[in-house]
């Protein structure tokens, strides 16, 4: 986070999305990055937002609107209004988690909806944007995008390894994964390098992740 804070202009969502808008994002790798957590684990509030205070970092965490308050694994309104007051941004996740492309469409307009909906009364604020969940290509498909406009957000985010420009899906815009590496791959990835035409090509053949 210190390496983000120091290279990179930390941004919200509603930036990114204006910058989006604006034709603001383009090029392989620019300077702006803005940090995301999915499903609202308590451990965003115990270890990770202290070290986003301590680097001055903005983040979103999607919340899974039913376990919000459900056990003491996952955040409660508590921590929540707390970490608003801290810049953190929240919005959903769908309402149960359900891989939206693997239920009815009815099914998946609900899940969208009305996690929306209980954000919104819950946390007395707008809720744009929507994370799918897992967010790989097979799980969620073009008539779940539309689903996703008609429920009322703005952007929607995926879990392909991507980094944002302006030529992008507004419903499919991808985040580029970290877990336990290296400082050299961290940088790496975050550096939008893995993102040039041809490093894509090499990943592929050598089926690199
Ligand atoms: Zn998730």
């Amino acid at each position: 986070m210190a390496y983000l804070s120091t290279h990179f202009k930390n941004i919200s969502l509603n930036e990114l999305v204006e910058n989006f808008q604006t034709d603001k994002l383009s090029g392989i790798a620019h300077d702006k990055t803005a940090i995301t957590f999915d499903d609202g684990y308590q451990d965003n509030f115990l270890n990770a937002c202290p070290i986003l205070k301590n680097n001055q970092l903005t983040a979103t965490i999607f919340l899974i609107s039913n376990l919000v308050n459900s056990s003491k694994a996952m955040l409660n309104i508590d921590e929540i209004t707390t970490m608003q007051k801290d810049g953190i941004d929240f919005e959903s996740h769908t309402v149960t988690h359900k891989i939206l492309s693997e239920i009815t469409p009815d099914l998946a307009a609900k899940e969208l909806l009305n996690s929306k909906i209980q954000l919104e009364n819950l946390l007395n604020r707008k809720i744009r944007y929507l994370a799918y969940p897992k967010g790989k290509k097979q799980h969620y498909h073009q008539q779940i995008k539309s689903r996703a406009a008609q429920a009322g957000y703005s952007a929607a985010f995926t879990t392909e390894n991507e980094s944002i420009n302006s030529q992008r899906d507004i419903f499919e815009l991808g985040r580029i994964g970290i877990r336990n590496c290296s400082m050299f791959v961290f940088k790496t990835r975050v550096s939008g390098l893995f993102e040039s035409p041809s490093i894509a090509f090499i990943r592929k053949i050598l089926k690199i992740t």
